[in-house]
């Protein structure tokens, strides 16, 4: 035991957006409650938000970042890539996973030099619960996802409903868990679907171990959204889990909200500008988060959908122009889409300042891929969602959101898509416009609307002091102090 009152914490995310952005957030949401706060980062994601803790540390934060190179060399990958949204290949996915492994050391050495009090290092580093271990402190485990997905698939695991059907499009009904849930095998993961042992079935053994062993799970999440699963997933794992979330609110001001994941600034973003001039609740945002990959026919068919809904909307594509050829025709855009729908239609290239668009009086509506961070992005904002889950836990929390939450309405996406078929039409443009017109209009989309509306009061009301997700904070901050001592 060491004589000291400031609880010292490393933060140690996935080198992914969806990863690294809320692992900031809860670092300095841990920092606003007099932690030592310090991020471990590689360097490309450092750079995306070295800025913002830059401020965080003139207004008192006692927030650090302590740099570990990232393998790339070692593992095959080119240099600067070590971000999942630049994989392209299940290749690429695998080396990065490679990498990972690869960090041990440096953060070992890390812990060495500084012997923090604990570390919350994210769930795709499984080794960290016995590097903790060795030096005696304990391991919090961040998944990036809900309690409710995290129950799901691990009642899934355990009971296999799954397997006892005939066919992958045949639906089941996942029992055991609160509510009832109805899935198709071509929503689950390679392993459930066909049994195919890859790299991350190996790494998801290790991951439901290093889980069991740990000290406990903090969620980015509010117990009011999920009460039954945050009891489930505790029970089930038989260890703690601490709900702090929306980690996303304790970004106060609008150039850090700006500045989240990415390096550009406020002003930079005419977007804001551009819905400034429109109707409350009257447009519709299109994101499907950062590692989304679509072929050009399945984005021709966005397009179409969008055009055809008639509804307003900011469409956020990853593609950015690359070549001239590309700045005078872009394949997957319909030829004239951008003139014709000028001032209906706003497309961004690149990154979203997504929480203060969804914050924005005039959007009315987001279609989701339905990655945990957005869902909860979208929840926190208290609007209604379109879900187009892709792969990951996205079918888990598509069925969150229109099932249990009732806030939304499914595009109709049937299967898992992480690589999808250059060819092919996963969603079709009538399907789309459906879903659009059903979100945004009508009595439905206004009871929709209302639900989601006192969502977001809860969100917000559980960060504040004396809410659920404060008070969790503090028990948890409370038994770590008592531990270091
Ligand atoms: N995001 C953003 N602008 C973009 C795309 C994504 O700010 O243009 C943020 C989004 O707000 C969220 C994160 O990136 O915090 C994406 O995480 P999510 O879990 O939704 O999806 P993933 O990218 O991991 O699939």
């Amino acid at each position: 035991s060491k004589p000291h009152n400031k609880l010292h914490i490393y933060f140690l995310p996935m080198t992914s957006h969806g990863h690294v952005i809320p692992m900031v957030d809860m670092a300095r949401l841990f920092a606003g409650r007099g932690v030592k706060a310090t991020l471990i980062l590689t360097p490309l994601s450092a750079a995306l938000v070295s800025k913002t803790i830059d401020r965080d540390r003139e207004l008192g934060l006692e927030i650090t970042i302590r740099l570990i190179d990232f393998p790339s060399a070692e593992v095959g990958l080119p240099e600067a890539i070590e971000n999942h949204s630049s994989v392209t290949s299940p290749e690429m996915s695998q080396k990065i996973y490679k990498a990972t492994v690869l960090l041990q050391q440096p953060v070992e050495n890390l812990l060495e030099e500084e012997s923090p009090d604990c570390l919350v290092a994210d769930v795709y580093f499984p080794w960290a619960s016995d590097v903790a271990t060795k030096r005696g402190i304990p391991r919090l485990i961040f998944h990036g996802t809900s309690a409710y997905a995290l129950s799901v698939h691990h009642i899934l695991s355990q009971q296999k409903p799954y397997k006892n059907i005939e066919s992958d499009t045949q639906v089941f009904v996942v029992t055991d868990l609160p509510n009832n849930i109805m899935m198709t095998r071509q929503q689950l993961p390679d392993h459930m679907r066909d049994g195919t042992e890859n790299h991350l079935t190996k790494l998801m053994e290790k991951i439901m171990e290093a889980e069991m062993t740990s000290y406990g799970v903090v969620i980015n999440s509010f117990h009011e959204l999920e009460p039954a699963y945050s009891k489930l997933y505790s029970e089930v794992i038989g260890r703690k889990v601490w709900h702090v979330g929306p980690v996303s609110l304790c970004n106060k001001d609008n150039e850090d909200k700006a500045r989240r994941g990415s390096k550009i600034s406020l002003s930079e973003h005419e977007s804001l500008t551009w819905l400034d001039s429109k109707k409350p609740n009257s447009v519709l945002y299109v994101c499907f988060g950062s590692l989304s990959i679509f072929s050009n026919v399945q984005l021709l068919e966005i397009a179409m959908g969008l055009e055809n809904s008639g509804q307003e909307f900011i469409w956020v594509v990853r593609k950015e122009k690359k070549t001239k050829e590309d700045k005078n025709r872009e394949e997957w855009l319909p030829e004239g889409f951008e003139k014709r729908l000028e001032g209906k239609g706003f497309i961004i290239r690149g990154w979203a300042p997504q929480v203060l668009i969804l914050d924005h009086a005039a959007i009315g509506g987001f279609m989701t891929h339905c990655g945990w961070n957005s869902t909860l992005e979208g929840v926190t904002a208290g609007v209604p969602l379109i879900a187009w889950p892709l792969f990951a836990d996205q079918f888990y929390n598509e069925t969150l959101v229109t099932d249990i939450l009732r806030t939304g309405v499914g595009v109709g996406a049937k299967e898992w898509c992480r690589w999808p078929d250059e060819n092919r039409i996963y969603v079709t443009r009538k399907d789309i416009e459906k879903a659009v017109v059903q979100l945004m209009v009508g009595e439905e989309a206004e009871e929709n609307r209302s639900r989601a509306r006192a969502l977001g009061e809860m969100a917000k009301k559980a960060v504040q002091k004396g809410g659920s997700s404060y008070n969790y904070l503090s028990a948890l901050l409370e038994e770590l102090k008592l531990n270091s001592n």
